[in-house]
Formats: C-alpha cells, sequence, structure tokens
C-alpha cells in the first residue's frame, strides 16, 4: 500500500471523496507540522471510492469527533500508537451536541449572547436547537 504505516497517531477513514476536502480544512490539517497524508479516490470494498486522512502524532478530542461527525456521519476513526490499533470505531453523531453548532435561527437566543449552543439528534438527518426548538437538516448544518 502506498500509505506507510503510521507509528502514533489517527486515521480516519471511510471518507465519502466529495467531503475529503471539507474535513481536511475542519482539521487544519495545513497547520500541521507532523506528517499527514491525504489520500483521495482509493478502492473500498464498502463504497466504490472513498477518502482516507492519516496524521501522525494527533489524537482527537471528544468534541473534534463530533465536529467530523456532523460534516460526516460514518465515517471510521482509527488511533494508533506503537503501531499498534488501540481503537477502532465507527463515528456516529452522539445525542447532544453542545458548542459544535450554529443554530440558523437568527433570532435564537444563542446567536445573540455569548453562550454554547445545544442540540439534540432527532434522526441520523435532523438536530433540533434546545433553545428555540428549530429542527435543521445535517446537510445545511452551519459549524460554530
Ligand atoms: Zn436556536
Amino acid at each position: 500500500m502506498m500509505v506507510a504505516a503510521l507509528e502514533s497517531g489517527s486515521v480516519i477513514d471511510h471518507i465519502p471523496t466529495d467531503k475529503l476536502f471539507t474535513i481536511a480544512q475542519l482539521l487544519e490539517l495545513e497547520n500541521f507540522k507532523e506528517e499527514v497524508v491525504i489520500a483521495n479516490n482509493l478502492d473500498s470494498q464498502i463504497m466504490t471510492r472513498k477518502g482516507l486522512i492519516k496524521i501522525a502524532g494527533k489524537f482527537f478530542s471528544e468534541a473534534e469527533i463530533n465536529k467530523l461527525a456532523v460534516v460526516c456521519p460514518n465515517i471510521r476513526l482509527t488511533v494508533i500508537k506503537d503501531y499498534q490499533v488501540v481503537e477502532k470505531r465507527q463515528v456516529t453523531l452522539p445525542d447532544t451536541l453542545t458548542n459544535i453548532v450554529k443554530c440558523a435561527n437568527p433570532v435564537c437566543i444563542t446567536n445573540n449572547e455569548p453562550m454554547k449552543t445545544v442540540f439534540y439528534r432527532m434522526d441520523t438527518q435532523t438536530l433540533k436547537c434546545r433553545y428555540c426548538g428549530k429542527e435543521q437538516k445535517l446537510k445545511d448544518i452551519k459549524l460554530k
């Protein structure tokens, strides 16, 4: 395989090819000093084509993982330490998202006061603002 083994870090896998650069931007990969591998259009047995990002020395916080889940549900995260896979999981949208998403309602209190947003997951495609009750589709979501 063209991608060398990672000593320590994270691999995000099963990224839809059209989301790869959105995710690279979200993670601010241009600021990383360590090795970053971004690969697109790899053959996959699950999807016809997929993207992958490998980041040496990077371990994601839960908040970062939740951001990824909003932009791109169903990606897979693998955490590697000393060449060993220590964690492998499907990233899924959590029941509650705190301060990840911006409310689309301009008169919502979260857009007018310095406060954290809270959204509840209604289904796999819909979030609902805790404060104004506005439901928002995942595809239209703006990150905070
Ligand atoms: Zn709201």
